[in-house]
């Protein structure tokens, strides 16, 4: 068993597939965009406004977040920013959400929203090393009507830009299969589809998802193995769970990381990989999730490359596509082992 150093796992090559631009978003930014618009923000000192210590709190500052994003140049900017950070992070591809459920109530419309996101992928994938696509989330307590249009929206874009359909936000007290129209609608327009489930509601949920709405993943899947022939399910057609340790950790769904259940995932054969959901908001990165998860479960330099190469298969990514960002890992495993004085991989 190989032992990396933290700054070996930061190094690693990464795919990210969970990852929410609003809660990318960086505090300065934020504070900037909210003074340009007239928003108040609840703290004085910028530096404090991701300080929140409960979901309610989270809530009321992603509420904020949002209230300050107006243009198409604001969504462009926490876009654009998004990836940077991203790239800083080891992430050479993702799959990122945007979720303009929640503008949209504030009379901002989704062609707004796109228009900078969309402009901030094409920008990204010409200056940054990494390569994005978006996924639409619509807001799950908005309704069916608010997932048909948004699935109607998606359906009209460019696939190369905008691959996906997800859902986010609260799941209590929110019945999951109404939502099969519009999933059915985003499959007939070619989209992929996932969904938010499984997090701070029951693995019916995932059901619900996976059976009814043909997701061919899930969000989070926190609590997939409490439903035993679900699981089997999930792992016999290898949908992928993308799973976020340290986000379920600050909502407090653990008590520690070594208490998530995404090593007894991996163990019992789901295709389970890493992400940072909010990594502005919760300041936390996808290289500190690396380091985190390995140090709690005491995984070898091996298993993070496989968690990291995982990554690669659970994305949407064409096959060829796949094929060459896998290669490219394996190029950049050997080297950071070379350049660390360690053994090289088992062939
Ligand atoms: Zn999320």
């Amino acid at each position: 068993m190989t032992v990396a150093s933290d700054e070996h796992l930061r190094r690693l090559p990464k795919v990210e597939l969970h990852c929410h631009i609003e809660g990318a978003s960086r505090a300065a930014t934020i504070a900037e965009l909210a003074g340009a618009n007239g928003v108040e923000l609840p703290v004085d000192d910028p530096a404090d406004l991701y300080k929140f210590t409960s979901l309610n709190q989270f809530l009321d500052i992603y509420g904020v977040v949002c209230a300050s994003l107006q243009s198409a140049d604001d969504f462009h900017r926490i876009a654009y920013e998004c990836f940077e950070d991203a790239a800083g992070a080891g992430i050479r591809y993702c799959e990122t959400f945007f979720s303009p459920g929640f503008v949209i109530k504030l009379g901002v419309p989704v062609s707004t929203v796109w228009e900078g996101v969309s402009a901030a992928v094409v920008d990204a994938r010409a200056d940054l090393d990494i390569f994005c696509r978006m996924v639409l989330d619509f807001d799950k307590p908005s309704g069916p009507g608010h997932a048909l249009e948004m699935a109607e929206f998606a359906a009209a874009q460019d696939r190369d830009l905008l691959i996906g359909m997800g859902a986010d936000s609260v799941e209590r007290g929110v019945d999951h299969t109404v939502f099969a129209d519009a999933y059915a609608a985003a499959g007939r327009a070619g989209l992929k589809r996932t969904m938010h489930a499984g997090e701070d509601g029951p693995a019916d949920n995932i059901a619900v998802a996976v059976r009814d709405c043909g997701c061919d993943r899930i969000d989070h899947g926190f609590r997939l193995l409490d439903d035993p022939a679900l699981t089997d399910e999930i792992v016999d057609r290898r949908i992928p769970l993308t799973v976020c340790p340290t986000s379920n950790l600050i909502i407090k769904l653990v008590p520690d990381i070594e208490s998530h259940p995404f090593a007894r995932q991996r163990e019992r054969g789901v295709l389970a990989m890493l992400n940072s959901d909010d990594p502005g908001m919760m300041r936390f990165s996808l290289a500190d999730e690396y380091v985190t998860v390995a140090r709690a479960f005491g995984y070898s330099l091996e298993e993070m490359e496989a968690v990291s190469l995982d990554g690669i298969e659970a994305s949407w990514a064409p096959d060829d596509e796949k094929a060459a960002l896998r290669r490219r890992f394996e190029a950049e495993f050997d080297d950071l082992r070379s350049e660390y004085g360690l053994e090289a991989r088992a062939a």
